[in-house]
C-alpha cells in the first residue's frame, strides 16, 4: 500500500515510522529544508504523562503511557530518570495542589531531593517525584527517526517541497501541524517560548518543574552542559521572537531554581506555535482517503507514537478509535 505523508514534524515522522513498520511504501514530504524544523523544534522533550494529569484529561495519561513504551522500547531514545516537581517555600501550597491533581507522584523530603539531584541540595524542603517519567532531546530524536526512515528502501523523503502538490496514494496522512488550518478551521495556535542556557556550574539528571502561581517553568537537561528552559503558553499565533517579558520570566524562574543559572550563557531563544483544537485534545479526522493527525498541543512527543499507531490501524484495518476519532468522517467546514 502506498502512503503519502505531509509534514515531517514529530507527528509526520512517527506516522511514517509506523506505516513503514507495517510494510507500506511511504512518501514523506516536508515543506522546510529538513525534518523537525516546525513547532517540534522548540519542544522540551518531556514525556511526563503523570505530571500532565495535573491539568489534562485522562486520555493524555493513557496515550502518554502507551507512547512512553515507544520511546523507551520500540525506538529507545528517551532517558527514564523521572521528573522532579519543586516549589519555592512561599509557593508550597502549589505543591500540595499539584500532588492532589497529578497522578502517581511520591512526596519526597530534602534528603531525597539531595540524593536525586545533588545540585539542588538544601534549596527545597520537599518535592514530588514521578519516577516512571522520561525525557528526550527532541532534535536528536527527530534526526534519528529521519535517519532510520532514510535507510529504509520503502521510504522516500522529500524536503523543501509542498506535500499538497505530490502525486496519488492509497492514503494521505496530513501531519502539517498548524498549517492544516486551511482544512481544519477549528485548529488554533498556542505560542510557546523557550530558551537554552549553557553552564557547567549545575548538573541535573532529569527535568525539574518549578511551580509558581503565574508562570510554572521547567528545566530540561540536554547534555553538553545545556538546559532547555520552557515554556510560555500564550493564546496567540505570532511566530515572532521571544518577548522581553517572557525572557524575564523564564530567566527569573531558572534563577530561582538555582542561582548559578545567572552566570549561564544564553545559547538560544525561540518560539513555536503549538497546534491545538478547542478542547486541547488530539484528533485523527478522516475525510475520504485522507487522515488528519493533529492538535497535539503541548504533548507532541508525549502522544505522537500512540496517535501514529492508531492512524496505521485506521487506514490499514478500518479500525475506529472513539477516544481520538470523530464518530463520522469530517465534512469539510468553511472557516
Ligand atoms: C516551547 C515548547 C515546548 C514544548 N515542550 C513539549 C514537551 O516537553 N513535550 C511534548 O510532548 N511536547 C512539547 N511541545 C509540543 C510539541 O512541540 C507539539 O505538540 C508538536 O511539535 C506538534 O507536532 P506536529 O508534528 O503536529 O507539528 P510541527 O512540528 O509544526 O510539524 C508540522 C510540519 O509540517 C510541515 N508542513 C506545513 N505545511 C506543509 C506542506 N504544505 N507540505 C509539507 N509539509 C508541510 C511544517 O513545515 C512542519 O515541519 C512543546 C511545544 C513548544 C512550542
Amino acid at each position: 500500500m502506498r502512503i503519502r505523508i505531509l509534514g515531517a514534524g514529530i507527528v509526520g515522522l512517527t506516522v511514517a515510522f509506523e506505516f513503514a513498520r507495517a510494510g507500506c511504501d511511504v512518501e514523506l514530504t516536508e515543506k522546510r529544508e529538513g525534518p523537525g524544523l516546525g513547532c517540534s523544534y522548540f519542544a522540551g522533550g518531556m514525556l511526563a504523562p503523570w505530571c500532565e494529569a495535573e491539568n489534562t484529561e485522562r486520555l493524555i495519561l493513557d496515550l502518554g503511557c502507551e507512547s512512553l513504551k515507544f520511546w523507551t522500547g520500540t525506538f529507545p531514545i528517551a532517558a527514564r530518570q523521572g521528573t522532579l516537581v519543586v516549589a519555592p517555600a512561599r509557593d508550597k501550597p502549589e505543591l500540595a495542589l499539584f500532588a492532589r491533581r497529578a497522578s502517581g507522584g511520591e512526596r519526597i523530603d530534602a534528603a531525597r531531593i539531595a540524593a536525586l539531584e545533588p545540585d539542588l541540595a538544601g534549596r527545597f524542603e520537599e518535592a514530588l517525584f514521578f519516577p516512571e517519567e522520561a525525557h528526550l532531546d527532541p532534535r536528536a530524536a527527530m534526526a534519528a527517526l529521519a535517519a532510520q526512515l532514510k535507510d529504509n528502501a520503502h521510504v522516500s523523503l522529500y524536503f523543501g517541497e509542498d506535500g499538497r502538490q505530490q502525486g496519488r496514494a492509497d492514503w494521505t496522512i496530513d501531519c502539517r501541524g498548524l498549517a492544516a488550518q486551511d482544512t481544519l478551521p477549528d485548529l488554533r495556535g498556542v505560542r510557546g517560548e523557550m530558551l537554552i542556557l549553557a553552564t557547567g556550574e549545575i548538573a541535573l539528571k532529569r527535568p525539574v518543574h518549578l511551580l509558581h502561581p503565574r508562570y510554572p517553568v521547567y528545566v530540561v537537561p540536554r547534555g553538553q552542559k545545556q538546559f532547555m528552559i520552557g515554556a510560555t503558553m500564550i493564546e496567540n499565533e505570532d511566530a515572532g521572537r521571544i518577548t522581553a517579558r517572557s525572557l524575564l520570566e523564564l530567566l527569573g524562574a531558572a534563577y530561582s531554581l538555582h542561582p548559578a543559572f545567572a552566570e549561564a550563557e544564553v545559547v538560544e531563544t525561540g518560539a513555536g506555535i503549538r497546534p491545538a483544537f478547542p478542547d486541547n485534545l488530539p484528533r485523527i479526522r478522516r475525510e475520504g482517503r485522507t487522515l488528519y493527525v493533529n492538535g497535539l498541543y503541548r504533548h507532541g512527543f508525549l502522544l505522537a507514537p500512540a496517535l501514529a499507531r492508531r492512524a496505521v490501524e485506521a487506514a490499514l484495518q478500518g479500525a475506529y478509535f472513539p477516544e481520538v476519532m470523530d464518530a463520522h468522517p469530517c465534512e469539510r467546514q468553511t472557516a
